[in-house]
């Protein structure tokens, strides 16, 4: 098979080999030894690999990642030196008459129900590391590669079943050229990422990794979903044709830099990006942002093994308010749960991770985390212009006890004299149906709506947004979704409020013309959408758009919806 259809998760075209980041097969058998030295001295061959690997990877995640993240590399490293678990191993090569392999194992396991058995934090982190080296280590004793993306030192598209956020983060933009994975949608968080690093991807193609070997030359086009694989050399002329229209279209779109977005009839909308970490600042500026309308603090949380300290989350929120100098900055509080984990967590399985314990949901109960962030953001504000906004809420009640957590905080802090901005906007992410419906009465006490759609979309039709099975049903331009936006966003408008959209369908082409005439105020979307988006609602007209929103709230399909847009646009 040499071409998959996915799901163009972000746009681009990319042409490099394959790399397979899939876990390797670590099955072996267990023999018996006769010259057990030798095996002893095969064993440490293979830590002493293993450990020459981990310094590797640790040196290149401290340049690229930071120090707090490499720290784990340093506890890896730390296990692999631990004559407590590896005095165990040879002695059990030597008495046992086994190979490594099994001895390293057993040893191993032994210690990792044991540390995962007690009461503390930190013998369970332990646990993880040990599991995670134990693998490293038996890659080597069995001669097969463990694919680590930090590793990646070449030009390459990566092949995975899936990449966790914190893979994405590790993912080095100068080699990494683009990917593809079995399963996602275009709002689960990888692609969220990729569009963010401007890596050309397709996600949910079902089966890049049965297919995909390592080394086969792989073209992945983010613009149409579709991936060629070892492609006829023609085929690669074409896709470089078009990989050069594209950087040419770029290139016109970055004259817009500097200018403010106006509808053709003067009308100003804010153009605004969705961040993960400080570091997309640099994309923010370069793509023309006009403030920030979603951070994800939840990156800051993940790829580690403890939370971060209120002054670690101080020095980013305040590095992200003074890098946008007085611009709007809203600043989500943690979103964990749902395909966001947070190991070192330790939170039960649950069956339904997307409806369960997420989010305000748990920083509710979880308040000891949600204080330490609040005070971190609350004195963080004046640096900048900042607004908070609390993610999943579903009930008023939610809301009220978020907001009574935060003034809480902020009276603690000026009452030990400590600074903090006066008028800081709080609002809420609607992002859940019943929130929609109730939008009125949430208009009265929240100064702001940012509606999720890659979340409401989800929760309004029932339909994953990581399962590409479903992803049929995952339907933006429904008049049953579009109809909740006017709600939101009426409502806003009826309390003097304002109303943003930072889900994904706010950066869509086919979503902007509709979004205009419903009044969205803040589209809130990638850094990489913004210019385009700009140079898009710069020939389109508000009042022909309102008529056009008016049409299609009385539609009753998506495909008529989508018919009408085109009728009336140059899409
Ligand atoms: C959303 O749900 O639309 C949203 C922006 O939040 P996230 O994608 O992080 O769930
Ligand atoms: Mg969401």
């Amino acid at each position: 098979m040499n071409f998959l259809n996915g799901i163009a998760a972000s746009s681009g075209i990319a042409i490099a080999k394959a790399y397979r980041l899939v876990e390797p097969d670590l099955t072996f058998t267990k023999k018996t030894v006769e010259d057990t030295g030798l095996e002893i001295e095969r064993f440490q061959n293979a830590l002493n690999t293993a450990k020459h690997e981990l310094e590797q990877i640790r040196d290149r995640a401290n340049i690229e990642l930071g120090a707090d993240k490499a720290a784990i590399f340093d506890a890896h490293l730390l296990v692999l030196s631990d004559p407590e678990l590896i005095s165990p191993i040879e002695d059990k090569i030597k008495t046992d008459k086994v190979n490594a392999e099994p001895a390293l194992q057993e040893t191993a396991d032994m210690f990792i129900s044991m540390f995962e058995s007690m009461d503390n934090e930190y013998m369970k982190e332990r646990a993880a590391d040990i599991r995670d080296v134990t693998k490293r280590v038996l890659s080597h004793l069995l001669q097969v590669q463990m694919a680590s993306p930090s590793m990646i030192n070449e030009e390459v598209i990566v092949v995975a079943e899936d990449l966790t956020p914190s893979d994405t983060a590790q993912l080095n933009r100068q080699f990494v050229k683009g990917f593809t994975t079995d399963i996602g949608g275009r709002t689960s968080h990888s692609a969220i990422m990729a569009r963010s690093m401007e890596i050309p991807a397709v996600v949910g193609t079902k089966k890049a990794t049965d297919v995909i070997k390592n080394s086969d030359i792989v073209i992945v086009d983010g613009l149409k979903g579709e991936v060629h694989i070892n492609p006829s050399q023609e085929l690669i002329e074409d896709y470089k044709r078009v990989q050069q229209d594209f950087e040419n279209q770029k290139a016109e779109w970055a004259k817009l830099v500097n200018e403010k977005s106006f509808s053709a009839d003067g009308h100003h909308v804010e153009l605004a990006a969705n961040i993960g970490t400080p570091k997309d600042l640099k994309g923010v500026k370069a793509n023309g942002g006009e403030g920030i309308g979603l951070y994800r603090t939840e990156f800051l949380y993940m790829g580690r093994d403890q939370l971060p300290t209120e002054e670690e989350q101080f020095e980013s929120y305040k590095a992200v308010l003074e890098g946008m100098e007085g611009k709007p900055v809203v600043v989500r509080t943690l979103d964990i749960g749902g395909d966001k984990e947070l190991p070192y967590l330790d939170l039960p399985k649950e069956m339904n991770p997307f409806l369960g314990f997420r989010a305000i949901r748990l920083c509710l109960e979880e308040q000891d985390l949600f204080r330490t962030q609040l005070r971190a953001l609350l004195r963080s504000s004046v640096y900048g212009n900042l607004k908070i906004m609390f993610p999943m809420i579903s009930t008023l009640q939610e809301f009220r006890s978020a907001k009574a957590v935060l003034e809480e905080e902020r009276a603690a802090l000026l009452s030990k004299g400590t600074r903090v901005a006066e008028n800081i906007e709080l609002g809420i992410m609607v992002e859940i149906p019943s929130t929609a419906v109730l939008a009125d009465q949430f208009a009265k006490e929240v100064d702001f709506f940012s509606i999720g759609t890659n979340d409401l979309i989800q929760y309004t039709m029932a339909a994953d947004r990581m399962n590409e099975r479903v992803s049929y049903l995952y339907q933006p331009y429904n008049p049953a979704i579009l109809r909740l936006i006017k709600m939101v966003i009426d409502a806003a408008h009826k309390e003097g409020k304002w109303a943003g959209m930072c889900g994904e369908m706010a950066g869509d082409e086919l979503a902007i013309p509709i979004l205009l005439g419903l009044g969205l105020d803040e589209f809130s979307m990638s850094a990489t959408s913004i210019l385009k988006a700009r140079s898009q609602l710069r020939r389109l007209n508000k009042q022909e758009m309102e008529e056009l929103a008016g049409k299609v709230l009385q539609m009753s399909t998506t495909e008529e919806v989508v018919e009408a847009v085109k009728a009336v646009t140059d899409l």
